[in-house]
């Protein structure tokens, strides 16, 4: 079967795409926080955050094809599901962020989001951390060292905190910010992943990011808190990622789980923000808002309350992340555990250490992945109804893998 697969791919995707792990998994079907390949076998899912309130929920899937059968068209009608999502999301932020703009996919929404930055500080400078991701588009692209992609024009980078709790990354928007307008760059944004994904994961105190939002402010430019990865809340109590630091973004985009896994994203921005680009821009995307979607992320607003899938992620991840820094005291190789909620890293002494255990894992059947920029992170990052039986199983394994491997 999977050779089947393989063959077939490797004739008709293109090149450009990769696969994880050795011995890739052939998924046929998955449920809750369990999928199973093409030879009936189960794997636990302890790394895919799209699927946020866990896979083929059936009141996402029952919502979805309710209003499949209802109506699926656009925003330059007027329908009920995009208000009613904007209202809903609008009620999980502070209540300066007032307008919600509904896009396809995070690249997308990030990319709408800098455009608005530019248009509303006359300035096209943004700064981004060393190691950071934000998709795919060319402008967004370039915003994206962790693709291997040299900085796109005004892109300017500050390196990664996430191995320093204490990093003050005030500082460095400020000294960027100088290097910035030496190069005659007005600033535009600061775009920031709240928990730093690609970077390896942060592990920083409350208020963290809050003097390096001064700092983009002071130099006139906005703050841009991407929540594609830590939003709907996976950092664990809060809904989204930027809550834990006090600041009140400019512009919030979101995306990944807010479908779990049906492609629907946003950008949410405070009306004095959005003012200058909505005078010169009559922005439409075509499935952007389109009322199939907007009734999927209902759903999942419904069922991550009705679950209290925040309250879980945050108990689950404290227990998790004690029991992996137990973990540490009998295997030095592990070196840190980070994280805030179901978002959890793993520092590992090495590159091929942890590529080691991520495939060791996938072989005893729990599937994890690594980040950072020496790939030496395990990235823990589960559906959230991810409990402490599934953290038992993913610890006893991983304990398995660690006296097998030869570290
Ligand atoms: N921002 C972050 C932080 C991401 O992790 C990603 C995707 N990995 C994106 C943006 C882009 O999202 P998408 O793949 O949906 O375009």
């Amino acid at each position: 079967m999977i050779g089947n697969a393989l063959e077939r791919r490797r004739k008709v995707l293109a090149p450009t795409y990769r696969l994880f792990y050795s011995e890739p998994v052939h998924i046929v079907r998955a449920e809750g926080v369990w999928m199973y390949d093409s030879d009936g076998r189960k794997y636990l899912d302890a790394y895919n955050n799209v699927p946020v309130v866990g896979h083929c929920h059936p009141q996402v899937v029952d919502a979805m094809t309710r209003q499949a059968r209802i109506l699926n068209t656009h925003t330059r009608y007027l329908t009920d599901k995009p208000l009613e999502l904007a209202e809903r999301l609008l009620a999980t932020m502070p209540s300066e962020l007032a307008n919600v703009t509904l896009t396809c996919t995070g690249s997308d929404a990030n990319d709408l989001a800098v455009r608005i930055s530019k248009a509303a500080t006359g300035g096209t400078g943004v700064i981004v951390t060393d190691f950071a991701y934000h998709g795919t588009t060319e402008t967004i692209a370039g915003m994206s060292p962790s693709a291997g992609i040299e900085p796109g024009h005004g892109v300017f980078t500050v390196a990664s905190p996430v191995a320093e709790s204490a990093a003050e990354l005030g500082a460095r928007v400020r000294t960027c910010v100088a290097r910035m307008r030496a190069a005659g760059v007005k600033p535009a944004a600061l775009l920031v992943d709240t928990i730093f994904s690609s970077d390896g994961i942060g592990s920083h105190p409350a208020g963290f990011l809050a003097d390096a939002v001064k700092a983009i402010r002071e130099a006139g430019g906005l703050f841009i808190a991407d929540e594609v990865q830590p939003g709907f809340g996976r950092t664990g109590n809060h809904m989204w990622g930027f809550q834990r630091h006090d600041v009140v973004p400019d512009i919030v985009t979101m995306g990944k789980p807010m479908g779990n896994g049906h492609p629907i994203s946003a950008v949410v921005t405070r009306p004095e923000v959005i003012a200058e680009f909505a005078k010169r821009v009559r922005y439409f995307n075509t499935f952007g808002g389109n009322d199939v979607s907007c009734a999927v992320a209902l759903a999942v607003l419904d069922v991550i309350e009705k679950e209290k899938l925040l309250a879980n992620a945050h108990s689950t991840g404290v227990y998790l992340q004690q029991g992996l820094r137990n973990l540490a005291r009998d295997f030095p190789r592990i070196v840190e555990v980070r994280g805030a909620g179901l978002f959890i890293g793993v520092q590992i002494s090495s590159r091929e250490e942890t590529a080691r255990i991520v495939n060791g894992l996938r072989d005893e059947g729990v599937l994890i992945g690594s980040a950072g920029r020496n790939g030496d992170v395990l990235k823990i990052r589960p559906p959230l109804p991810f409990g402490r039986a599934e953290s038992d199983l993913l610890l006893t394994t991983l304990t398995k893998v660690l006296q097998k491997s030869a570290g």
